[in-house]
Order: C-alpha cells, then structure tokens, then sequence
C-alpha cells in the first residue's frame, strides 16, 4: 500500500548545521520524540506513526541547536592502530607495533599493562581485536557461569559478537546469552553486572521490579554499574569504528 504520509520511516532529512535527521516510526512510542544515536552521528526523530513524523521534524527543527551540540561531543572512534591507547578492563593500554606478523599479545612492564601486536594495518587491528574477543570470552564465561551456579541455574551457550550498540542478550527458551566483546573494555564489575543482568533473564524475561530483585541478589546495588555504561558506552562501542 501506497503511505500518502510526507515523510516514510528511514527517510533521512538534512538539518540545520549539516547533521542528518533519520525519520523512525515506532507504533509502541507515545509520542513524538529526538534522540542521537552517536554511533552512526545523526539524530532520529521517533513518532508512533508516520503521519505524526511531520511534528517530529518539526520539533526536531526546533532543536536543532541542541542536536549539533550533542553530536559534536560524542566520543570519536578511536582507531586501533600503533600508538593508540585504549581502554582494557577499566583501564587505559597503549597498543605498540611488535613487527612481524604474530598475534597481538598483552606485555605487563613496569608502566603497566600494553597491548604488543605484530600486523599492519587492518591487520593490527584484526590482532588486537582478536586478543581482546578471547579475553572476553574467557571473563565472561567466568561470570555467566558463577551466576548461573548461584541462581542453580543449567549451563547456557555462551556467544561473543559485536552488535552495533547493544551489551548482550539472552534467550531462555534456547538457553543461549550473546555478549558483546566490548565489555572487556570496561571495569570488571561492569562484566560482571553484565553477565548477571543476562543470566538473570532466565528467570525473568523481562524488566520487572522482580526481574531487578534477582540483579540484586546477584550484585547487589545495580545502578552504578547501569549508569557506567550509560556514560560510556558509545566510546566503548566507538573502538576501531
Ligand atoms: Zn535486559
């Protein structure tokens, strides 16, 4: 069927100062609503259906000020390169160039931990990516796995990826969580909340008060463990993009 709204959903409009406007309907929404998504940098304009996108654009137009500020402050992606420094389970590691082609390694030295990588290019970054999905991985495993025993919880099939900007998922039915790599590069009880926020998920599917009460149980008080990765999480997801 042929929509006789102005404005379709994927629809991108330019905005004052240069930014793009994507259009998204989401029947679920109340009402009319912006917010930026700093991975790709634009904003989006959220409505419940498309005939309400046009007050979207206009209230996004009326905005616009605001957009380009709150785009213009998001992290940039910082590229995974020789002389880089990233961040390594709460802390910060520089990446050295090792010459050669070996795999990327992690060198304790006195100024503390570096990520050593042989590789140019695209494959330095492959290295050190890789390095950083296997220490995922394994301290993820760790934690799903004391939070299941802790709940008396069967074990689970665990699956690291890189979703654009979700943590990590879980389907009870499957008994499958997905993780997303990156959370190796916040602080370890930020993994750690992680890891019981999906385990958690086998109880409760959802995010109900009894749903948060099992969280709590498991790592007690949640909401600075939240609040970090509401911070900083788009620098997290910005890593070699
Ligand atoms: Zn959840």
């Amino acid at each position: 069927m042929k929509s006789s709204a102005q404005y379709q959903t994927g629809q991108r409009l330019p905005l004052e100062g240069g930014h793009a406007l994507r259009l998204s309907v989401n029947p679920r929404a109340r009402r009319i609503s912006i917010r930026i998504d700093t991975r790709k940098g634009e904003a989006v304009a959220i409505a419940p259906s498309e005939r309400r996108l046009a007050d979207a654009v206009a209230f996004a137009r009326t905005k616009s000020a605001w957009i380009a500020e709150r785009l213009a402050a998001r992290p940039g992606g910082t590229a995974i390169e020789p002389g880089a420094v990233i961040p390594y389970r709460g802390v910060t590691v520089p990446l050295e160039a090792a010459g050669g082609a070996g795999a990327a390694r992690l060198v304790e030295g006195r100024e503390g931990l570096r990520i050593v990588s042989g590789g140019e290019g695209e494959a330095f970054a492959r290295r050190v990516v890789n390095l950083l999905k296997r220490a995922a991985r394994e301290a993820l495993q760790t934690r799903t796995d004391f939070h299941l025993r802790a709940l008396g919880q069967s074990p689970v099939t665990l699956t690291i990826n890189d979703p654009a900007s979700r943590w990590g998922s879980c389907s009870p039915v499957s008994r499958s969580i997905r993780y997303s790599w990156r959370v190796i590069m916040a602080p370890p009880e930020v993994l750690d909340y992680l890891a019981a926020h999906e385990v958690a998920h086998l109880v409760h599917a959802d995010h109900s008060p009894a749903y948060w009460s099992v969280v709590k149980g498991l790592v007690g008080d949640h909401r600075p463990f939240r609040a970090w990765l509401r911070d900083h999480g788009a620098a997290l997801h910005a890593v070699g993009r």
